[in-house]
């Protein structure tokens, strides 16, 4: 599964859509402090499916909607839209005939988050799993945050080999055996 494109509407400092190609092998974000850089992995982080204010760093969900600045209003609502490449059938099975993913989150004030892929509503644990499996979510190792290293190096070893069983790609699956054992 590939990243193809990043989209943004209201969300943090993104306050007018903001279209992002992302092509093929490593990218890099660089700009001026407080640009954005951390704003835009937190987005990809949010649409797939991250639920912790605090890996946002806001004190509510609510706070990833740009909240206004001294020429402009506060926005209602954020929007990100995630486009995925799936000519390779790497997605779960459900997404068999689609080659291309479109995985939409949008918050509103006081009315919370929904998901949307291809179309159609889904459950955050839907978008979770679709990630999890290809071991790109949203607390994916992959997605190194400002001040994780020191983190990761401080760690203690079960923390630790949940960083390895998510690079693994197998931590869907003990999500997925966890459900079970509670049905
Ligand atoms: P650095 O190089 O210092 O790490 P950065 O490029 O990572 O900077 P970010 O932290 O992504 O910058 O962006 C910070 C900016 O985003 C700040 O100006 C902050 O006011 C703005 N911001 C964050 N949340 C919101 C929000 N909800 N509404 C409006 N602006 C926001
Ligand atoms: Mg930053």
């Amino acid at each position: 599964m590939e990243f193809t494109k990043l989209r943004l509407t209201g969300f943090k400092s993104f306050v007018d859509p903001t279209e992002l190609n992302i092509a093929r092998g490593l990218t890099g974000v660089v700009g001026p402090n407080g640009c954005g850089k951390s704003n835009l992995l937190e987005a990809l982080r949010w649409v797939m499916g991250e639920n912790r204010p605090t890996a946002m760093r806001g004190a509510g969900m609510e706070d990833v909607i740009f909240a206004g600045a001294s020429s402009r209003p506060a926005r209602n609502y954020a929007e990100v839209t995630l486009t995925i490449d799936n000519t390779e059938r790497r997605a779960p099975a459900a997404f068999n005939t689609a080659d291309q993913i479109e995985v939409i989150r949008r918050i509103t004030r006081d009315a919370g988050s929904v998901f949307k892929t291809n179309g159609r509503e889904a459950r955050a644990r839907d978008v979770q799993m679709l990630f999890a499996d290809a071991s790109t979510g949203s607390h994916s190792p992959a997605l190194v945050r400002q001040g994780q290293i020191s983190e990761l190096i401080n760690a203690r070893p079960k923390a630790r080999r949940r960083i390895l069983e998510e690079a693994a790609g197998i931590s869907g699956l003990y999500q997925r055996r966890h459900e079970a054992e509670l049905k």
